[in-house]
């Protein structure tokens, strides 16, 4: 990934050069929103739509939050270095319709 060239001078050297991605998400529990970073995160990728979803824990409330994860969010995600969780790895049989 090339985010072109940075001109920083001096600056303090980065110790793991990890790439700081942050992704907001809001609490439904305590109505907060926040900037989490990837390790807060987790993704499960299930066999459908309905069944991958992104979690955390409310920084707040401590709430067990749930989302829904589409396309777009499950690329930012596994991007971001989020770990990720495949629920479907023993899907066979039945009626495998990948889109
Ligand atoms: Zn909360």
């Amino acid at each position: 990934m090339s985010e072109g060239t940075h001109t920083v001078t001096a600056g303090p050297p980065d110790p793991a050069r990890t790439e700081a991605v942050i992704f907001k998400a809001g609490c439904p529990e305590c109505r907060g929103r926040f900037e989490l970073a990837a390790d807060a995160l987790r993704l499960a990728i299930g066999a459908t739509h309905r069944t991958t979803f992104y979690s955390f824990t409310c920084p707040r409330c401590q709430a067990a939050v749930r989302k829904p994860a589409g396309e777009r969010i499950v690329e930012l995600l596994t991007g971001g270095g989020v770990s990720t969780l495949r629920l479907h790895s023993t899907v066979r049989g039945g009626s495998a319709a990948r889109a």
